[in-house]
């Protein structure tokens, strides 16, 4: 689904990626955690083609779709219209099997997205990227600034999603726990390198990240 070889992303002369590499496989859940500043977003960004690769290549196979950090959602236009937004380039305006999908969207479809909780914005910046019938997600901090029980929503969503319809997920999180619980697979990004890589379980055992994400417990 998506393959990232020896990726290099500059910004002026500061790299903010070096030479990073990354696959996510058909229906795969792969988590990619680390710091404020690492290089996160612009490794999301330079997936969905808002950000030039300096170096190195990214292959996306069938379509990817981005829930952008900080949902970014239409705060004038109510859900259903920012739902049909995510369906314009392959002209899909059905948001039906989105109501669906994510039942608790139903009763606000005609509310304006601003007037939304976070939680409920943030459900409606996933229901907006499933209008495009994605194969394979990529997630921006789901859980930034959300309740508890909210996150356990959206991820149990997210489970469905995978489970139900193989759709792929790269989730990007600042939450390593949550990422590495949800996530079969995981990378660990610093400072624009990818320091450690292994099984959710193989990362969440190592020093390394138990010392500096998970916490002491
Ligand atoms: P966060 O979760 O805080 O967004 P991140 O891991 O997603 O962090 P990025 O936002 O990708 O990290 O930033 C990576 C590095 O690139 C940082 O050092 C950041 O300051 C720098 N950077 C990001 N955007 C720009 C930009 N438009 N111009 C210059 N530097 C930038």
């Amino acid at each position: 689904m998506i393959d990232v070889v020896d990726l290099t992303v500059r910004y002026g002369v500061a790299v903010a990626l070096h030479a990073v590499n990354l696959t996510v496989a058909d229906g795969e859940m792969v988590a990619l955690i680390g710091p404020n500043g690492a290089g996160k977003s612009t490794l999301v960004d330079t997936l969905s083609g808002i950000r030039r690769p300096a170096g190195g290549t990214v292959r996306i196979t069938g379509r990817l779709a981005h829930v952008p950090e900080g949902r970014q959602v239409f705060p004038d236009l109510t859900v259903d219209d920012n739902l049909r937004l995510g369906g314009w380039r392959i002209r899909n305006r059905d948001t039906g099997p989105i109501y669906q999908i994510l039942p608790g969207l139903a009763p606000l479809r005609r509310r304006r997205a601003g007037q939304l909780s976070g939680g409920e914005q943030q459900m409606v910046a996933v229901g907006r990227a499933l209008m495009a019938r994605p194969d394979v997600l990529a997630v921006d901090e789901l859980s930034l600034g959300l309740a508890p029980l909210v996150v356990a929503d959206l991820v149990r969503h997210l489970r469905e999603l995978n489970a139900e319809h193989g759709l792929a997920v790269l989730l990007i999180e600042q939450n390593a726990r949550l990422a590495l619980d949800l996530c079969s697979r995981g990378y660990v990004l610093e400072a624009g390198q990818i320091v450690a890589s292994g099984s959710a379980a193989e990362l969440a055992a190592s020093p390394r990240v138990a010392d500096a994400y998970l916490g002491a417990s």
